[in-house]
């Protein structure tokens, strides 16, 4: 395989030798760029370093140091002089040398979102912020007790009588209608924001900045629509049968309270299997740095700067940070010795290596992940390991009769997990277009429409409530949702793609990936070091040798 930075040595020699010398154009933003990076270099670093203290420590100062750099940084994007140049010379048509144009494609995308009225955007962020704060003090009542979030899921979790599971889900729901009209009201700024930069609706616009279109992801998400109809129907009914027995009611009659989470987007637990007993011995960050090592992927440099076990005011979530893309790379977790949290640590560390694996060469605006869903795709591929028969014979030291047992379920798990979440994902995908499209549509009927096609849940009869106000994502990451399935869809694209072309085996059964070095060199070589160097989507197919599809999800989830 050549390596990245020879073809960059030969590119540089052929220019030089045949005199591809830039032109004007080229020349402006090439000085552009190196102004622009010394500038933001040492704010992104400040402002990244910022977060994790304030991650760390959870002092409020600290977070108010965050929302500081945070709007400087903001403020150097919304330059209208600089993003007319910009634009100006993106239409031109004059870049020629392929990556500079590809760091104009960012850099006018990062400017072009910041480019809304600071008065519209005040409002905007204002009106969000309510919102949050909206989403963050109400609790539902039920019988007139005020519940918080964690009852009642613990009741949709175990309570078997259908009464009080339908108060506990009624009461999951009460924030929707609280929220509601503010919701709408943020969507029509947001469209008029989107309006004024010369866009349909938010939706399109966002779509836009993140180097996506519409069109290709209704394509996408009709093939897995149509992809996984049947099965999906096959595993619901099982898991119906299953939970109408629980329930002392006939299939029939299951209603949305009937599953374990106020949206249906997890998987029940119903078949026995329980995990934790085989990690509880175990030290899940020695596991992580024992595979990551056997793969020829070091986390080591990024465990020593991470900081990951439970401490009074930090953030008790768990994330990635690259701070200064020259190598500083941290993650946070609270680890127990567990399965969540094996996953949780395989996760963040596939979104470290990604970014400590970027070549050095690729200029500081390129030095990012292809995509927020590429490093999403990297994160889920190692994740997904912590339920692995395979790898968890091999981590865990375990006898054939010990994996025996977990491949009895394991599997059954894994596909309705998948399923389950990306028949819930065409919930929200369709649902928001169709928000910003019309938001003076009647929302609620549209919401249990969706529901019932994508998820084949009954709506309650007679409902009129503003049920899809109650999911915080449209609040807080509007437009975002379908990046999870399309980190999915690669994940399983890659890993096919490993399976049988790099490792060369003919099935995916029994295959752990401990030690599989192959595996780790194709992955630098073809997607980390890379980094944003080209557009996500020819970089999958330079990686894969096709542009992102499906049907590999389709083949490993969908049996
Ligand atoms: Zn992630």
């Amino acid at each position: 395989m050549r390596t990245l930075s020879t073809l960059v040595v030969i590119l540089i020699i052929s220019g030089a030798l045949f005199g591809f010398a830039p032109n004007a154009k080229e020349e402006q933003l090439q000085k552009f760029i190196t102004t622009h990076v010394e500038k933001i270099k040492p704010m992104e670093k400040e402002a990244n370093l910022a977060s994790w203290n304030a991650a760390v420590s959870g002092k409020s100062e600290d977070y108010d140091k965050v929302s500081r750099l945070t709007l400087e940084l903001r403020q150097v994007y919304s330059d209208p002089c600089n993003f007319a140049f910009l634009k100006e010379t993106k239409e031109s048509g004059q870049v020629k040398s392929a990556l500079l144009a590809r760091q104009l494609d960012v850099l006018y995308n990062d400017y072009l979102e910041n480019q809304i009225e600071p008065q519209l955007l005040k409002q905007i962020v204002e009106l969000g912020t309510e919102i949050e704060e909206k989403f963050n003090t109400f609790r539902g009542s039920i019988e007139g007790r005020k519940v918080t979030d964690n009852q009642i899921k613990e009741i949709l979790k175990t309570e078997t009588d259908s009464e009080k599971r339908k108060q506990a889900w009624l009461a999951s729901k009460q924030v929707g209608a609280v929220v509601a009209d503010d919701l709408i009201r943020l969507v029509k700024l947001r469209n008029q924001a989107a309006r004024k930069l010369g866009f349909d609706n938010f939706h399109t616009l966002s779509l836009t900045t993140a180097e996506q279109d519409v069109k290709e992801l209704d394509k996408t998400f009709n093939e897995l629509y149509d992809l996984t109809n049947e099965p999906f129907a096959k595993l619901k009914a099982d898991l119906d049968s299953i939970l109408a027995s629980k329930y002392g009611v006939t299939a029939a009659e299951l209603m949305p309270w009937h599953y374990h989470d106020p949206f249906f987007q997890e998987t029940p637990l119903v078949y026995e299997l329980d995990l934790d007993a085989y990690y509880k011995d175990k030290d899940v960050k020695e596991l992580a740095i024992k595979f990551y090592n056997s793969i020829g992927l070091s986390v080591d440099s990024i465990l020593s700067s991470s900081d990951l076990y439970e401490r009074q005011g930090k953030n008790p979530h768990a994330f990635s940070t690259d701070i200064d893309r020259e190598g500083d790379v941290r993650i946070l977790c609270n680890l127990k010795n567990n399965e969540a949290w094996m996953e949780t640590i395989l996760h963040e560390l596939g979104h470290a290596v990604y970014d400590k694996y970027h070549g050095r060469h690729v200029p500081y605006i390129l030095r990012q992940p292809a995509h927020i869903f590429t490093t999403e795709a990297i994160a889920m591929f190692f994740g997904r390991l912590s339920r692995n028969p395979a790898w968890m014979q091999e981590m865990l030291e375990l006898t054939d009769e010990q994996r025996a047992e977990i491949e009895k379920v394991s599997d059954k798990y894994a596909q309705l997990k998948q399923l389950i979440f990306v028949r819930w994902a065409m919930v929200m995908y369709d649902f928001e277009k169709r928000l910003y499209a019309n938001p003076d549509q009647d929302l609620n009927t549209l919401w249990w429409d969706m529901v019932e096609k994508y998820q084949l849940v009954k709506r309650p009869p007679d409902r009129n409530e503003p049920d899809w106000a109650a999911k915080i994502h449209f609040t807080l990451a509007p437009c975002y949702y379908h990046n999870y399935v399309l980190g999915e869809l690669l994940a399983s694209q890659l890993h096919h793609y490993i399976i049988h072309k790099v490792l060369k085996l003919e099935s995916y059964e029994n295959v752990s990936f401990v030690g599989q070095r192959k595996a780790g060199e194709f992955l630098t070589m073809e997607v980390f070091e890379p980094a944003a160097m080209y557009h996500w989507n020819d970089m999958i197919e330079r990686a894969t040798g096709e542009p992102l599809t499906p049907k590999y999800f389709v083949a490993q989830f969908v049996k």
